[in-house]
């Protein structure tokens, strides 16, 4: 899966962080299938921080109780930017056939 094309995953700030006051323990954030977190002491823990799918905010949609946050997207693209990785994901998507080579914004219109 074309993310982050070579680029270091341990090099992008992207995991969850929980608010231990806000958390119910609802545990929808289990429902991670990249293991992310583990059940440890009847409360989530996050666990692999770095298996956090950059971009991904599931389980902080699921969460009852509104206790999970990410870090802001804001340098998240601006790290992409820095480093063309979203130039390395099309290309890379290109050479998979995943989309059109050679198509542009909007189908190249
Ligand atoms: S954001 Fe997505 S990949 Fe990351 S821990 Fe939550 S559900 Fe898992
Ligand atoms: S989804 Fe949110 S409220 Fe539920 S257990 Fe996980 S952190 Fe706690």
């Amino acid at each position: 899966m074309a993310w982050l094309v070579g680029y270091p995953r341990d090099k992008v700030n992207w995991h969850p962080a929980i608010n231990e006051e806000k958390c119910v323990k609802c545990g929808m954030c289990m429902n991670c299938g990249r293991k992310v977190y583990e059940w440890i002491e009847q409360k989530p823990k996050v666990v692999r921080p770095n298996e956090c799918v950059v971009g991904c905010t599931t389980c902080a949609n699921l969460c009852q109780g509104s206790a999970i946050t990410f870090p802001r997207l804001k340098e998240l693209r601006k790290l992409y930017e820095e480093h063309k990785i979203w130039d390395a994901v099309k290309k890379d998507l290109m050479e998979k056939g995943a989309i059109p080579s050679g198509s542009g914004c909007c189908g190249g219109v």
